[in-house]
This record gives structure tokens, sequence and C-alpha cells, in this order.
């Protein structure tokens, strides 16, 4: 299938560029390079293009031939989204109602969408259901909930056959070491353990030493960035039997702060300073997804479960590209 890959340069994105190439697919990249990689991108097409210019959109459907559309273009910061909501609104939700305005007038109907488990808010307990009651507490979470139900509304009315995949906490690198994470600011816990072990930075420290978790500090279910990519190929091909789609894509495990940590000095051979301070606002204690969902649906399994494997593939990125795709 040809595919519209918007954010291709980005973390998730590159690596959805990988799987799509893998299973015989045609990806082309429309992303604004505000936050991802010309590098990213391999030899994939790319148009340097801003989402909210429905022209540019337009004219990159009409040039890519695109039969469906991968949108991982997004703000994601959940900070800065309590800061600034504005721009939230505005990058995740108004520029996805162009997006799909653009894809309407053309009859591309396939789309597959980028969720989050920020959507469960604070959940009452783990492992984390798709039936479970959405309830976003921040800006970031509650645009995520606000596309999801212009995508059903969209499905109802239009015909518009769509996935949404609630993404768990997206980690690791490509095993060929091509390509990984470059964020800027990075405030992901991984790349910043590997940033401490590599000594780019003095020390790491624990958000929060006192939640009601096994060791005090939060819990999150890591999922290998390559798995993520392989269940968007996956919902892609399986959309026009069984749309509409909205999955989990989480291993089931949960791994503490102090779990990182210790995998990290373990993978690296280093050691470093670990700083216990305050908690961060807004973080839940433990966010844990059942993907028994798309398991059972879609047959996907994740590849690369363990907590081990993704720091491994994270560790060797960081160790050979210290400044990312900028080195
Ligand atoms: N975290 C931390 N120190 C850091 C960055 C993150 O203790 O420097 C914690 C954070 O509070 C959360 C977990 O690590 O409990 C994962 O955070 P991350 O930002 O990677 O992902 P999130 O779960 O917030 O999407």
């Amino acid at each position: 299938m040809k595919v519209l890959v918007t954010g291709g340069a980005g973390y998730v994105g590159s690596h959805a560029l990988m799987e799509l190439s893998r299973a015989g697919h045609e990806a082309f990249v429309f992303d604004n390079l505000s936050q991802g990689h010309a590098q990213a991108v391999g030899s994939c097409p790319l148009v340097r293009g801003d989402l909210s210019d429905e022209g540019q959109v337009e004219s990159a459907l009409e040039q890519s031939g695109a039969e469906a559309v991968m949108h991982f273009a997004a703000s994601a910061y959940v900070g800065e989204s309590v800061e600034d909501p504005e721009k939230y609104y505005f990058n995740n939700v108004v520029n996805t109602l162009r997006l799909l305005r653009v894809m309407r007038r053309r009859g591309v109907d396939r789309f597959i969408f980028s969720g989050s488990c920020t959507v469960y808010g604070v959940p009452e307990r783990v492992p984390i259901g798709e039936d479970w009651p959405v309830q976003a507490i921040n800006p970031y979470g509650r645009t995520k909930m606000a596309v999801e139900g212009v995508l059903a509304d969209y499905a109802r009315a239009y015909g518009l056959k769509y996935a949404s995949l609630r993404y768990f906490n997206a980690a690791g690198a490509a095993p060929d070491g091509s390509i990984g994470e470059d964020h800027d600011p990075e405030t992901h816990l991984i790349p910043l353990v590997i940033h401490a072990a590599l000594g780019k930075r003095d020390s790491i420290a624990i958000f929060g030493t006192d939640y009601p978790t096994p060791d005090g500090t939060c819990v999150r279910d890591y999922v290998h960035v390559l798995d993520l990519a392989s269940a968007h190929v996956m919902a892609m091909e399986a959309l026009d039997e069984r749309a509409p789609m909205v999955y989990n894509l989480s291993t089931g495990r949960g791994h503490s702060v102090r779990d990182v940590i210790e995998r990290v000095k373990q993978v690296s051979g280093r050691d470093f300073r670990v700083l216990e301070v305050p908690r961060r606002p807004g973080d839940p204690p433990e966010l844990v997804g059942s993907a028994n969902k798309i398991r059972r649906e879609l047959g996907w399994e994740p590849r690369c479960p363990s907590l081990r494997a993704i720091v491994e593939t994270a560790w060797n990125w960081h160790k050979e590209h210290p400044d990312g795709f900028g080195g």
C-alpha cells in the first residue's frame, strides 16, 4: 500500500517507516522537521510541509498517491501542554481535522492514529483495558481523547476506517543502530538515564520515592518502538475488515524508575549518581496496559518485550550517536 506518514521524521514515525518497508509498503513522509530529523527517514521521500497548510497536505497526498495515512505528527510534552494548551489544541486537534478534511476531499479513507495511554488519566488499577474510562488529566491527553471522539464520529458519518493505537511508554531503538530517540528537550526516563551513564549529565533524578508501588517509584510499561511500529502496519493492513479499532500497545509488564536505572547500569557497565527529588506533578503512580485485544484480534506480539532488550537497543544507539542525529 502507498502510505503518507505525517511526522515520519520523528521517533515513532521513523521506526514505522522501517516496518512499512519491511512489509513491502511504500511510505512517503510529510514532516515540518520542527522535532523530527531528515536523517531519520532513510531513503523515503520526504516533503517538508506543515499540517496547518491544507494546500501542502493536499499536494503531498496527491504526489504520494497515498491510500492510507499514518498520523504521528503532534506535540507531545505533557508539561508544555499545561503551560500552552492552545499550541496543543491547534497542533494536535485542529491540524488533525485539517488532515482528515483533505483526506475526505481526495477520497482517502484509511487512517492510523497515534493515541496514548495518557487518555486513561490516573487508573484505579492495572493492567488497563481499552474499555476503561477515558479521563485524561492534562491538555495533551485531552487532545488525544478529542481526536478519538472525532474519529468515531467521522467513521459513523463518513465511513472513515481508522485505528487508534494507545501507546504506553515508547522506548528503545532500531537493533541495527541506524535510528533511535533524539528529542530536544529530552524528558523521557530511559534516554536521560543513558545520558547519565554516558557522562552527558551529572546524575539522574528520581521524581518521587513515596508512591504506593513496591519500591516507592513510578511504574511504567515500556514498549519497544519497533513493536509499536509493527502494530501500526498490522492495524493498517486490517482496516478494511476490522475498522474501527482502538488498541493498547503495551507489554503488560511494569518496571519502576529504580528498575530502569539498575538495568541501564547493568547493560552499560557504568555507574552514575542517582538523586531522589520530589514528585513531578501529574505523574500517575502506575501505568501498565493489557494488550490482549490486539493480540487476540490481530495476532500482534511484541518481539522485544523485555526491559533488558529495550535498554540494550537504546544504549547501543546513544553510545554510537551521543549527539543524536546531529552527531
Ligand atoms: N522520571 C524520573 N526522572 C526523570 C524522568 C522521568 O524519575 O528524569 C520518571 C517519571 O516521573 C515517570 C517515569 O520516569 O514516572 C517515566 O517518565 P517519562 O517522562 O519517560 O514518561 P511518561 O510516563 O511521563 O510518559
